[in-house]
């Protein structure tokens, strides 16, 4: 039983030396945000951002900014301004594309590897609860190769062990699951894919900007994630890619569009793979929406991810805590790891009319969201989370179960 208060709550904000970073979004009065696992918060700085790419970039300069202003150069720039955050190294990221388009292009690279070193293997291992479009694009390109590639689903990260067996192509794993927030042991489960001869691509939508990763310590293979997410970088911003140095000269994929040349401006008639990281990319890219990407990392770059995982950790026991001591008696079920090295940096819980309690919630201006079955599901980013709004959060959560404040008859939106 806790015995927080509301007084402690905003003591621990005075205290809290992240409290600063909140003033580099725009947040709306009235609202607790903790929807920044799905879409990020505005920076202050992107309506700038954006109205010096569209007027002075875009309108006075004209196609001459793709030298000028660096647009050409923009997915390797920002890539390494994102790297430090994910354990890469300079020259091994790229911002582009979406996240379904990079995890096909090093998945195809993964299996073209492993295809010349060990034709039998045909399995790719993932989990069925992993977010359907991994699933959807790795059962996509295992039908159209159409050379007995199959998905083995397991149902539970206890089974991977006995899954990733001597047919294992590669297993491909999200690192923090959306739904739950269970995070994956990285390392182990890499280290344990390469004692059975098996690639590891990680999806790391859930963890860029949320949780400490180091994918060189893990040495992991592949690896891809969002920017519209915990990194603020705007609606459908473009997504990363990441290719060790280890693999670039092997990295291969079918999507060779142009912009992945060795000289795009050689207009030759025949594709010859360029050097390097470039190679992930594949043909021109939204410029508007990937400069603003930088305005996200830039804030980043004021702090460490070790302060914002503390701070994370501290404001998930938080929330944790306050809602089982002042919910108790609600059918609320906690689903995200109470073990603070399995947990993301976001909470779910179910309960039998999740949709509804979530629109109340909504309503009432604390914006989470609702995945199925049953999950509400609350993100929780340190850059702009306070303790207080955890506290207000349970508070009208609170209110909204002891009066049964929602409508089970709602209809749904097309987003949910
Ligand atoms: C959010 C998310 C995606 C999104 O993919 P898009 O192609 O950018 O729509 C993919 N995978 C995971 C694990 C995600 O959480």
């Amino acid at each position: 039983m806790t015995t927080t208060t509301r007084e402690d709550c905003l003591a621990r904000d005075r205290a809290d030396p992240l409290a600063p970073l909140r003033d580099a979004f725009d947040l709306p009065e009235g609202v607790i945000y903790l929807d920044g696992n799905s879409l990020g918060a505005r920076p202050r700085a992107a309506l700038e951002r954006a109205a010096a790419v569209v007027a002075r970039e875009w309108g006075q300069d004209l196609i001459r900014s793709w030298n000028t202003a660096g647009w050409f150069e923009m997915p390797a720039r920002l890539g390494d301004r994102l790297a430090p955050l994910v354990g890469a190294r300079q020259g091994e990221v790229v911002v582009t594309d979406t996240t379904s388009l990079n995890l096909f292009k090093v998945l195809a690279s993964a299996l073209a590897m492993q295809e010349r070193a060990d034709p039998q293997r045909r399995v790719i291992v993932t989990e069925r609860s992993n977010f359907p479009t991994d699933i959807y694009m790795a059962e996509g390109l295992a039908a159209w190769l159409d050379r007995g590639y199959r998905l083995l689903l397991v149902d539970s990260p206890d089974e991977l062990p006995a899954a990733i067996g001597a047919d294992c192509a590669v297993l491909m794993l999200t690192h923090v699951n959306y739904r739950t927030g269970y995070q994956h042991d990285m390392a182990a489960l890499t280290r344990l894919a390469h004692e059975r001869g098996t690639l590891a691509v990680w999806d790391l939508a859930h963890s860029a900007g949320a949780v400490p990763v180091d994918l060189h310590a893990a040495n992991a293979d592949f690896a891809v994630g969002c920017t519209y997410k915990y990194l603020n970088g705007g609606p459908g911003a473009p997504a990363f890619a990441w290719v060790p140095q280890r693999h670039q000269a092997a990295f291969s994929h079918p999507l060779s569009g142009w912009w992945s040349h060795a000289s795009p401006f050689a207009m030759a008639p025949s594709f010859a793979p360029g050097q390097g990281i470039r190679r992930a990319l594949c043909g021109t890219q939204p410029v508007v929406s990937l400069a603003l990407v930088e305005c996200g990392l830039e804030i980043f770059e004021r702090t460490s991810m070790e302060a914002l995982r503390a701070k994370s950790l501290a404001l998930t026991d938080l929330f944790i805590d306050l809602v089982e001591a002042r919910c108790a008696g609600h059918p609320l079920e906690l689903v995200t790891p109470r073990a603070h090295d399995r947990r993301g940096s976001q909470v779910s819980f179910t309960h039998p009319h999740g949709y509804a309690v979530m629109q109340s919630l909504i309503a009432r201006g604390v914006i989470g969201d609702y995945r199925e079955p049953r999950i509400m599901r609350f993100g929780f980013t340190p850059l702009y989370t306070r303790f207080a709004d955890v506290w207000d959060a349970v508070a009208i959560l609170k209110d909204i179960l002891d009066r049964e404040d929602y409508d089970i008859t709602a209809a749904r939106g097309a987003v949910t």
